[in-house]
């Protein structure tokens, strides 16, 4: 039951299906195996979302397509991922979450984020795109109780190589408030900024590992490498590091991170130096403080996905060790050092053995703490392993 049919799996494709276009995936014996949508575009050629019963009615099992994926089916999913976040208590009026994940809902390609009253929804398939009417009225029917007002949408680089869907970002209803809106985080909060041309959003999904990391940072130097809005450090700071140096590639990311300070009375930790923000690579940042010799006594770790693509893999895991080596380098004896990695590509078990690697080659023990991934509304599919694609290692390095 994964959801990807790849263009090297297809033998023969019957008649003339259009981009979008219902299909019925058979096995040699012509036996339905599902339903999909093609995409003569994309390598992902089919994208399944419906598999008939082994039992049930001879409608469930027929081989009739007609209502397979129509509109009530895609109102039943939305509202079984929308239902999914009210029992976890995640759709209180102020509150941030993911509301709609891909893979992990059963509805690849289509991601929506709920900030408070407005929704950052992303279409990763054409099909789905094509369907977005049905699929915005659904997820407004979905939530009587915290209507949203807006809407926007944001794309993400590539996606026009990939599934051949030209889109850019813009508004689909409603209007943004003007400044940008605030969430609570466990206490600490952020300004999220959705405006349109500022591809920003919040990391929802290192939500808890923000929350579960962040005691170790008390009394320790700490380093947030890839700080994005300062989510790791501004956590670190509230639960009392003595220090917190942040370090992202991108100027808007330490500006906004500069504001989210001053959102949370923490301006002053920034005029006294007791926390900074620079703009760097993290490579090269990370070697320039070990060569000055710079330790901390915490470094998290969270950089951008490094493969998109199954022949991304091996660069990705090399840039994964040779920057945990150097945070290695950087990190005092029994420092903690806080992983991850984001790229649905390496399984958590590479990943492991990429640290392993680290292990041998700097001659300094790990003692794992804790193995963490992502939060409840961002549900894994054990019939897509990448959805379990977040991998947050917490360990003492001796
Ligand atoms: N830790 C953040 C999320 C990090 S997302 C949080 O909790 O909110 C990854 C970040 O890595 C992005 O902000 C991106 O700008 C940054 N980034 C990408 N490439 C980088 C590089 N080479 N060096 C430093 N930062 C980089």
């Amino acid at each position: 039951h994964h959801p990807w049919v790849f263009s090297g799996a297809i033998h023969r494709v019957e008649g003339s299906p259009g981009a979008g276009g219902l299909v019925e995936v058979v096995d040699c014996d012509g036996d339905l195996i599902a339903w999909g949508l093609f995409n003569p575009h994309s390598q992902i050629r089919v994208r399944l979302y419906r598999w008939p019963m082994p039992t049930g009615t001879e409608a469930e099992r027929g081989r009739d397509a007609a209502g397979a994926l129509d509109g009530a089916f895609w109102r039943r999913r939305i509202q079984a991922a929308v239902q999914h976040r009210r029992g976890l208590g995640l759709l209180d009026p102020a509150g941030a979450c993911r509301l709609i994940s891909s893979e992990g809902d059963g509805i690849s390609g289509l991601t929506v984020d709920r900030y408070g009253s407005v929704l950052a929804v992303q279409f990763t398939s054409l099909a789905l795109w094509q369907r977005r009417e049905t699929l915005l009225h659904a997820i407004r029917d979905a939530l009587p109780d915290c209507p949203p007002d807006a809407a926007v949408l944001r794309t993400e680089k590539g996606i026009l190589e990939e599934e051949g869907l030209e889109i850019r970002d813009g508004i689909l209803f409603g209007e943004l408030p003007d400044g940008p809106l605030t969430i609570d985080e466990g206490g600490v909060r952020f300004g999220v900024d959705l405006r349109i041309g500022q591809k920003t959003g919040a990391y929802l999904d290192q939500r808890d590992n923000r929350a579960a990391v962040a005691p170790w940072a008390k009394g320790r130097d700490v380093a947030d490498v890839c700080c994005y809005t300062g989510g790791f450090a501004l956590h670190a700071l509230a639960a009392g590091a003595r220090s917190v140096a942040g370090v992202d590639v991108s100027a808007g990311a330490l500006e906004r991170a500069r504001a989210n300070a001053a959102l949370n009375g923490r301006s002053d930790d920034l005029d006294a130096g007791r926390w900074t923000l620079e703009k760097a690579d993290a490579f090269r940042w990370l070697q320039a403080r070990r060569d000055e010799g710079r330790r901390f006594g915490m470094i998290v770790l969270d950089p951008p996905r490094f493969a998109r693509s199954s022949r991304g893999v091996p660069q990705a895991l090399r840039g994964y060790a040779s920057l945990n080596e150097l945070a290695v380098a950087c990190l005092e004896p029994g420092g903690v050092l806080v992983t991850c990695s984001c790229t649905g590509r390496v399984s958590r078990e590479r990943f492991l053995s990429v640290l392993a690697g680290v292990e041998a080659r700097t001659g300094r023990r790990w003692r794992i703490l804790e193995q963490r991934g992502q939060p409840a509304d961002h549900p894994v599919a054990p019939t897509c392993p990448e959805t379990a694609y977040l991998k947050c290692v917490v360990a003492t390095v001796e």
